[in-house]
Order: structure tokens, then C-alpha cells, then sequence
């Protein structure tokens, strides 16, 4: 790969850059193809020289958080994949105002706050995205999402600039929110409520106890696939229909989370792909419900999904 772009790329100062770097060890997936370089910006400097070179040499450049809520096309991702580093990976708390970097995992918030005897982010601990995906997702579980302990964020605009956004900017919505429209997200404060450590961390564990119930934890998925219609849960439309164990390639219906499409040893994004339009087409067939994603399907040639 000799385009004008990468040797770009290659000159910013102290960013860690993997070319041709397979994406499938970076997702909780693990399916799917290379990106053609996979860069670590440390600091928001290295992500700013990042957009320039992706923006002055017309490449296409995505964020990548965790990677739990993606599915990677088999080809892979053409351009930039960025990843955020060390400076993006601290958790800093001002009384029950909480600030953390857009790389912090967000059990690891969950448990910095329960930590300090603040109680709010009880329901992140299991989720396995970062915060900036969490804010990106608005995630939420057991009744609260993070648009509940928001107060704002700092995110890296298309045009370059540094935007601090307030809540009301985030435009949170279910499992959305307007940080998409931006480049990347660098950051987000959250006000947390003092409360007993104990209690806090007590709530934790009830919440993750439910959630190692009812979720194959232990087998490659990117959650929840179909964003939950009005009528009743994805997950309840499909196990009602019997699709538990239905199976495309290596991918099936979790035999315990039905919104869970889960990829077996071998599997490809195709695989999944194909398992999608399955379980929409026939959802739509017996119930009339156009199931829609909650996943995003990135890169070169995606699984064609189109269901009906
Ligand atoms: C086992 C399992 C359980 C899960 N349980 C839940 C749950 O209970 N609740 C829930 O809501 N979700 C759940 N998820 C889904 C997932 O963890 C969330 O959607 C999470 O918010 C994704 O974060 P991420 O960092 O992995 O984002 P990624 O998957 O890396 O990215 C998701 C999207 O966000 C964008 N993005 C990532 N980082 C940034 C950033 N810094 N700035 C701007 N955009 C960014 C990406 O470009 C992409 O469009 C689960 C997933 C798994 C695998």
C-alpha cells in the first residue's frame, strides 16, 4: 500500500499504526476483515493529525470503540480504523461529577463510581463497550441508559474543531444519540448521586448476576442485533416464533437470548449477515414487524441485510 495518505499517516508524531491489521481480534464478534490501517491516537493532538490526513487525502476513517456492537464485513475496512489511547483512558471524579475519556471501558467506570460511593452507573458494569461507544449507543440496561447520568461531552467535529456538548446537544435517544454526527467522541462528564458503597456495589452485582442469567456471555455476539420494536421485545418476537437454535453457517439464535446472534468458531460476517435477514423475514412473515438493527454493519461490501 503506497498512497500518498499512508505515508501521512505514517509521519504523525508517536501514533501507533497497524497496517492491514485483521479488525476481528478488535470486536467481540471476531468475524470480518482488515482494516488497511488501524491507528491508536494517545492524545487528542494525534486524533486531530488523524482527521487532517483522512480529510486532506479524501479516506474514509472510522471509530472504533470496543467493537461490541459491530459486525465487520468479511473484505474488511478500507481507509482508517481509530482507536483512542492513553489520554482517552482515565476516569477523573469532582464530587459527584464524574469525567471519563472516551477509551474507559464502561465496567470500569461503573466500578471507579461504586468505588467512590457514587451510584448512578451501576447498569454499565457488563456492558462491554468503552464510554465513547456507550455515549455513541446511548447503552443502557436495567431500566437506565447513559442519557440518565449525562451531563455533556467533548467530541472532535468533522471540521476539526473541539466541541463541548451538553446532554441537550447528545440528543439521546433509544439506543442512539447525535454524537454520530461528529467525528469522534473524546470524552464525558456524568453526575452520579452519593450513596453506601456497599448498597452501590451491592446493586452491581445483582444487575450482573441477571445479566450472566440471561445473556451467552460466553460465546462471540455483538448483543442485542434488532433494536426492540413498540409491540414487544425483539427478543420475545423471536423466541415466540421458535427461532432459538436457528442456524446460518456458524451463526444461530442464542438458545438463551433470542436477540442474540451469536458466531461459532469459523463463522463469517456473511454468515451472520444471512442469519439477519432470516430471522427478519420471517418475524415480518408471521408478525408484520420490521425488525431494525441495532448493530452497525461497517466496512468494504457489507452483509446485504435487506429483509423484505
Ligand atoms: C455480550 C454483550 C452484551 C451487551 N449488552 C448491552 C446492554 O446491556 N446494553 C446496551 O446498550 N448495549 C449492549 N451491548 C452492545 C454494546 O456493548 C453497546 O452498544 C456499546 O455502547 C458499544 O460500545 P463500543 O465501544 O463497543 O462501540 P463500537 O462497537 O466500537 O462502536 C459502535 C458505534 O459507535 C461508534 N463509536 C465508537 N466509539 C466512538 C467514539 N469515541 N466517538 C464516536 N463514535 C464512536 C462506532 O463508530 C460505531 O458506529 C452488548 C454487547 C455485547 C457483546
Amino acid at each position: 500500500m503506497a498512497e500518498p495518505w499512508t505515508a501521512e499517516l505514517g509521519a504523525i508524531s508517536g501514533l501507533r499504526v497497524r497496517w492491514d491489521e485483521p479488525l476481528a481480534r478488535y470486536t467481540t464478534y471476531k468475524v470480518g476483515g482488515p482494516a488497511d490501517a488501524l491507528v491508536w491516537a494517545d492524545d487528542a493532538g494525534q486524533a486531530e493529525a488523524v482527521l487532517a490526513v483522512a480529510k486532506g487525502c479524501d479516506v474514509p476513517v472510522l471509530p472504533l470503540g470496543r467493537g461490541s456492537n459491530m459486525l465487520v464485513a468479511d473484505k474488511g475496512v478500507r481507509g482508517i480504523v481509530l482507536k483512542l489511547g492513553r489520554e482517552f483512558d482515565t476516569v477523573e471524579a469532582d464530587g459527584d461529577t464524574v469525567t471519563a475519556g472516551a477509551a474507559v471501558p464502561m465496567s470500569v467506570m461503573s466500578k471507579e463510581c461504586a468505588k467512590r460511593g457514587l451510584s448512578g452507573a451501576e447498569f454499565l458494569f457488563g456492558i462491554p463497550g468503552s464510554m465513547g461507544g456507550g455515549i455513541r449507543m446511548n447503552a443502557g440496561a436495567h431500566g437506565a441508559s447513559v442519557a440518565d447520568i449525562a451531563l455533556g461531552a467533548r467530541a472532535l467535529g468533522w471540521d476539526g474543531a473541539t466541541h463541548d456538548l451538553s446532554a441537550a446537544d447528545l440528543g439521546f435517544a433509544y439506543r442512539t444519540s447525535q454524537l454520530g454526527a461528529y467525528f469522534c467522541g473524546l470524552r464525558g462528564t456524568f453526575r452520579l448521586e452519593p450513596d453506601d458503597p456497599t448498597r452501590v456495589e451491592a446493586k452491581t452485582k445483582e444487575y450482573y448476576y441477571q445479566r450472566l442469567a440471561s445473556q451467552p456471555l460466553d460465546l462471540p455476539s455483538a448483543g442485542c442485533v434488532f433494536r426492540n420494536p413498540d409491540v414487544a421485545s425483539a427478543g420475545k418476537l423471536i423466541d415466540d416464533l421458535g427461532l432459538k437454535g436457528l442456524s446460518s453457517g456458524a451463526a444461530s439464535v442464542s438458545e438463551k437470548h433470542a436477540n442474540f446472534l451469536v458466531a461459532a468458531d469459523g463463522a463469517t460476517a456473511e454468515d451472520v449477515g444471512a442469519l439477519i435477514c432470516d430471522v427478519r423475514r420471517r418475524v415480518f412473515d408471521a408478525c408484520g414487524v420490521r425488525l431494525e438493527l441495532e448493530i452497525k454493519l461497517v466496512g468494504e461490501e457489507p452483509p446485504q441485510v435487506a429483509p423484505w
